[in-house]
C-alpha cells in the first residue's frame, strides 16, 4: 500500500517516524510522493502541549474524512488511551509511541480498530532492529538522529512525557555503537544522540557489561573511535549531568560538538523547586561555567517555561535575569500549558493567557538581542562548518552549522558538497544566523 508519514513534536518523534517508515517498506509498502496519493496516512502524535495535541488529533481527523486509511501514533495515543476511539471514532488504528514496530502487522492483518498501547516498561518494538532494518534503503543522510535513551523517570511536575513515553531504558551500549557503525559505513557524518534525559544513559539499567565510569562519557569516547563519523552531539541535557567527566569528553575528544540543549525551564529557585527540577539557580549556572571556562565560545540553548502556576512577576525576573547570566546561544521559550494527570496540573493555572503571551514576547525580544550580540563577536572568527545543503531563503547559498550548533550561510562557489566540512570566515551577524564566505 502507498503510506505517509506526518510527524509533529521532537526529534524522538521524528526518529520514531523514520523507523516505521523504513519499517513498512521492508514489509513491501511504497512511500506515497504525495498526500494525495497515499491510500494510509500515519500520524506521529505529540502531547507535551494541549495545542501539539490538537493539532496532530485535528490531522487525524481530516485525513480520516478524506477517505483514507489513518493511523495515529506517538505521545498523544498512549495519554488518550482509549478515548483515542472518543475523540476520533472512525480512526482505524493507534498505537501507543514504544509500540511502533507493530505497525506493520497491523497494516497485514487490518484488524481495524486496533489499538496498541503496551505497558510503561516495556522494551520498545523495532527500535533494537538492525539500523539496516530502521532506515529505508534510499537513506542516504549524512546526519542522522540516534535513540539511544527512551522515556524518563524525572517526572518533572508539568511534564507528560514520562506517563507517555515510558520508564527510562538505555539502550545496550553495544546496539548503539553498532548502531552508529553502520550509519558511519552508509556515509553518515553527524549523528545526533537521543534521550529526554540523556545524561541518565545508563543509570537506571546497565548499558555496559562490566562498569567502568561514567555510562554516558564512556559511550561519547567509544563513539569517537568510529571511522568516517566526524561529529557527535546529543539532546537534552540536565545539570546533574554536567560531571567532570562529561566536560573530560569534551576536552578531549574533539569529534564530540561543542554545544549543550540545556533546559532551564525557570530562573527562580522558587518555581524550579516546584517543578522538581532537582537544581537551583545557582547549581544551573555552575555548570554552565565549567563548560565556558574552558571555552567561551561552548554554546548553550534552553528551554523555558512562562507562566507556571503561581509564577510571580518577581519569579519571571529571575527568569530574564538567569537568562542574561547565562548567556544563551539560543532559547525556545513555552508558554505554560496544564497537562491532565501531571502534577503541577492540580494547582490553579492562575496567569492569564495574556500575561503568558507578554512573558513570551518579552524573552523572545531579550534573546533576540542577546543573539545578536553573541554572534557578533563572531565576526571575523573562522568556524568550521558541516555542508548540509542549499540556504532555505537563497539557493545560491550553502548552509550548514559549527559546532555550537550555530547556523552558517556563504554563497556556494561549487567547491564545497554535502557532508564536507569547511572553514567559513564570518562577515555578517544576525541573531540566529551567522553569515561568511569560504576559506580556502
Ligand atoms: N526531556 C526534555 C524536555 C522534553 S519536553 C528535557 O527535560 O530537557 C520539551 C520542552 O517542552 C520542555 O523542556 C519544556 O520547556 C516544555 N514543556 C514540557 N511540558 C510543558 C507544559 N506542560 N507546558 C509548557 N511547556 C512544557
Ligand atoms: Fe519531562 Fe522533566 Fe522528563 Fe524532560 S526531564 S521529559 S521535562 S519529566
Amino acid at each position: 500500500m502507498k503510506f505517509l508519514i506526518h510527524t509533529y513534536g521532537c526529534q524522538m518523534n521524528v526518529r520514531d517516524s523514520e523507523a516505521v517508515e523504513a519499517l513498512l517498506i521492508a514489509a513491501g509498502h511504497e512511500k506515497a510522493a504525495e498526500e494525495n496519493d497515499a491510500e494510509v496516512v500515519i500520524i506521529n502524535s505529540c502531547t507535551v502541549r494541549q495545542k501539539a495535541e490538537e493539532k496532530a488529533v485535528g490531522k487525524a481527523g481530516n485525513m480520516i474524512a478524506a477517505g483514507k486509511i489513518v493511523g495515529l501514533m506517538g505521545c498523544a495515543v498512549k495519554r488518550m488511551g482509549k478515548d483515542t476511539f472518543k475523540r476520533l471514532p472512525k480512526l482505524h488504528f493507534a498505537v501507543a509511541p514504544r509500540m511502533f514496530g507493530t505497525i506493520p502487522k497491523i497494516l497485514a492483518e487490518k484488524k481495524f480498530p486496533c489499538l496498541e498501547l503496551g505497558d510503561d516498561g516495556v522494551v520498545p518494538t523495532g527500535m533494537d532492529a538492525h539500523p539496516d532494518i530502521t532506515r529505508n534503503g534510499t537513506f542516504a543522510a549524512v546526519q542522522s538522529y540516534v535513540t539511544v535513551l527512551l522515556g524518563c523517570d524525572n517526572r518533572c511536575s508539568y511534564c507528560i512525557v514520562p506517563d507517555v513515553r515510558g520508564h527510562e531504558y538505555s539502550r545496550p551500549a553495544k546496539e548503539v555503537i553498532a548502531e552508529v557503525e553502520c550509519l558511519a559505513k552508509r556515509g553518515v557524518k553527524e549523528v545526533c544522540l537521543l534521550g529526554q534525559s540523556v545524561l541518565r544513559y545508563g543509570i537506571r539499567n546497565k548499558a555496559w557489561d562490566d562498569e567502568k565510569g561514567e555510562a554516558f562519557p564512556r559511550l561519547l569516547r567509544e563513539l569517537s573511535k568510529i571511522e568516517g563519523l566526524e561529529r557527535i552531539r546529543f539532546t537534552s541535557a540536565h545539570p546533574k549531568g554536567c560531571t567532570g567527566e562529561l566536560v573530560d569528553v569534551y576536552k578531549t575528544c574533539p569529534k564530540v560538538c561543542r554545544h549543550l540543549h540545556l533546559p532551564v525551564q525557570s530562573g527562580s529557585d522558587r518555581v524550579l523547586k516546584e517543578m522538581g527540577r532537582h537544581y537551583t539557580r545557582a547549581e544551573y549556572l555552575a555548570a554552565i561555567k565549567k563548560l565556558r571556562d574552558f571555552d567561551p565560545e561552548f554554546a548553550i540553548t534552553t528551554d523555558v517555561i512562562v507562566g507556571y502556576p503561581g509564577e510571580t512577576a518577581q519569579d519571571f525576573e529571575e527568569t530574564r535575569t538567569l537568562m542574561e547570566e547565562a548567556g544563551f546561544d539560543n532559547a525556545f521559550v513555552f508558554k505554560y500549558s496544564p497537562r491532565p494527570g501531571t502534577r503541577s496540573a492540580a494547582l490553579e493555572d492562575d496567569v492569564t493567557k495574556e500575561e503568558k503571551e507578554r512573558r513570551d514576547q518579552v524573552l523572545l525580544a531579550d534573546q533576540e538581542a542577546r543573539g545578536q550580540k553573541r554572534n557578533d563577536a563572531l565576526i571575523g572568527t573562522t568556524r568550521e562548518v558541516m555542508v548540509e545543503g542549499p540556504s532555505k531563503r537563497n539557493k545560491s547559498r550553502l548552509s550548514g552549522r559549527d559546532s555550537g550548533n550555530r547556523i552558517v550561510v556563504w554563497e556556494d562557489d561549487g567547491t564545497a558538497k554535502i557532508g564536507d566540512i569547511v572553514k567559513i570566515l564570518i562577515s555578517e551577524a544576525h541573531p540566529q544566523i551567522l553569515i561568511g564566505e569560504i576559506v580556502k
